[in-house]
């Protein structure tokens, strides 16, 4: 028992005799040896390769985690003393209960996520970058890495247009934390002394204008950041969920008349909900108007930008201030891998003003210039950049323009089938691989829509064939189709249209035999 402040503070106990010079007891050293990691890769990667191999037609089975959780439990070495013996096959159990109980991201049959099965080549690349443990922000500990950042940020902005010797680039865990990042920076622009003041004695409570079909990564960074949400200024949107740039103006003015201090104008290229992309060229010139940061959340849809078809949806990129680009979404690359760009690089370093001596350098010399650790929250950081420079360099950007382009092209093409079958009603015109719709057979009790969209998505989701989301559109539930995988085509959409139309005429009969029973007086 510890009983005063002096011992917690006591040295170090003494090794027992000898113990800090002998060597690493065998189990210890075992547990690094080289030799059982090459036995261990051959036995992952093979199982990961089947798993690869297998184009079925597969949803999520979704499992009671409780039923999970004990057998996972049931995995956990039991020896708590000596380091346990090493049990080749419990790894391998391991293995196949993570990738048996995930959303089958390979297959046809998902088409719910923004996320997808990565380019397999990424994934090796990960497990080096695992095995070689560089965690970039800073040079000397990811030095290809850091490269490959400054290299892959010049590729990039090629298809964005900035200036090549202004703009900066940085890699953030996430497109959520690039938003919260973007809106700092602007923060930090427009009100310095926010920094070291905070903001009491403000004139006037800074404030951010966002479409009414913003992520809501963008008005949870405002809630970090102190602004509240009534200093948000909600900005209308059209029936295909775009700003609407001649109501945006008026919403400003009206916001500047209440006193607010607006200094952020945050537009998506690329909605989650329908991927529709908001007019960048028109909002830039609002923005100029009140003297706004333009941020451009393309989490979803900047990857576009490589595509020569689907280039022009993010007219105007050119004007923004800063982007949001995810890497794990319309790149392929496992999460996460964000891209947060900005047109004038000194920006980047505005985000966060400190001072570290044990990291920053007073004086910069040539390896610190190309430290990120100055522009982004972490301090350690995944090399999330090495599996998307390694793919772009191995296979160059047509890899990613051309599966862009079939993504598109069939979200499309379900666009086609869906308007063309009478029972259904599709939501929007697709911009980008997202299609929502719903189920609206004739006949069907006004107000009832809502519940049946959401039965069809939970049965299609138990049935384990199909996986897909819903979404809210003006307060009704949609089913939304987000089209990942370059394998799905006609005859998996009209699978999916049969098994949807199935499943929707089988609720509304057990729900019409529920009413009768309810009739009847019937219980059973
Ligand atoms: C996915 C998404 C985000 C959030 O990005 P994460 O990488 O999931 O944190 C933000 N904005 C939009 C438009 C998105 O689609």
């Amino acid at each position: 028992m510890t009983s005063s402040l002096s011992d917690v503070h006591s040295p170090l106990p003494e090794p027992a005799t000898g113990e800090g010079s002998r060597s690493p007891t065998p189990d210890l050293a075992a547990a690094f040896d080289p030799d059982r990691f090459r036995d261990g890769a051959v036995d992952i990667v093979g199982r990961l390769t089947t798993y690869l191999a297998d184009r079925s037609v597969r949803g999520l089975d979704l499992l009671d985690p409780a039923v999970l959780l004990k057998a996972a439990r049931e995995l956990m070495t039991p020896e708590r003393q000596r380091i346990a013996d090493f049990d080749a096959d419990r790894v391998s159990r391991i293995v196949d209960l993570y990738t048996e109980t995930g959303i089958p991201v390979y297959s046809p049959g998902y088409m719910g996520r923004q996320f997808s099965g990565v380019v397999p080549l990424a994934g090796l690349i990960d497990l080096v970058g695992s095995v070689v443990n560089q965690p970039s922000s800073f040079y000397e500990a990811g030095q290809l890495p850091s490269v490959a950042e400054r290299l892959m940020a010049e590729e990039l902005n090629r298809f964005i247009g900035w200036d090549r010797d202004r703009f900066a680039m940085v890699t953030t865990s996430g497109g959520s934390l690039a938003n919260l990042t973007a809106l700092l920076a602007a923060r930090n622009r427009a009100f310095p002394q926010i920094w070291t003041r905070g903001t009491g004695g403000m004139p006037g409570p800074p404030a951010i204008a966002v479409s009414e079909e913003a992520h809501y990564s963008v008005t949870r960074a405002a809630g970090v950041l102190g602004i509240g949400e009534r200093q948000i200024i909600r900005l209308p949107v059209d029936r295909a969920g775009r700003i609407r740039p001649d109501l945006a103006g008026p919403a400003l003015a009206e916001a500047l008349r209440r006193g607010l201090r607006p200094f952020c104008l945050v537009a998506s290229a690329g909605t989650t909900s329908t991927g529709a992309f908001d007019p960048l060229e028109e909002l830039a010139a609002v923005a100029d108007r009140y003297g706004l940061w333009l941020h451009v959340d393309g989490a979803h849809g900047a990857s576009l930008l490589l595509s020569d078809l689907h280039r022009d949806r993010l007219r105007g990129i050119e004007r923004a201030d800063s982007l949001t680009w995810d890497a794990h979404k319309m790149l392929f690359m496992p999460a996460p891998c964000t891209l947060l760009f900005y047109r004038d690089g000194s920006a980047a370093r505005d985000a966060f003003r400190q001072r570290a001596s044990y990291v920053f350098d007073e004086e910069p010399d040539v390896y610190s210039a190309y430290d990120s650790a100055a522009k982004n929250l972490e301090c350690t950081k995944r090399p999330m950049i090495m599996p998307l420079w390694t793919v772009w360099s191995v296979y160059g950007p047509a890899l990613f323009a051309q599966k862009i382009d079939r993504l598109c092209a069939t979200a499309r093409q379900a666009y086609r089938m869906l308007a063309a079958e009478p029972d259904f009603a599709v939501a929007h015109e697709p911009e980008s691989n997202i299609v929502c719709f719903r189920y609206v057979p004739e006949g069907l009790e006004p107000g009832s829509a809502h519940r049946l969209q959401l039965e069809i998505r939970n049965r299609i989701r138990g049935g384990g064939r199909f996986f897909i989301s819903k979404v809210d559109l003006d307060g009704t539930a949609a089913l939304r189709v987000v089209v990942m995988n370059h394998l799905i085509d006609a005859d998996h959409l009209a699978m999916l249209i049969d098994e949807i139309r199935d499943i929707g005429q089988r609720v509304l009969r057990a729900g019409a035999a529920t009413r009768n029973d309810q009739r009847n007086g019937s219980h059973s």
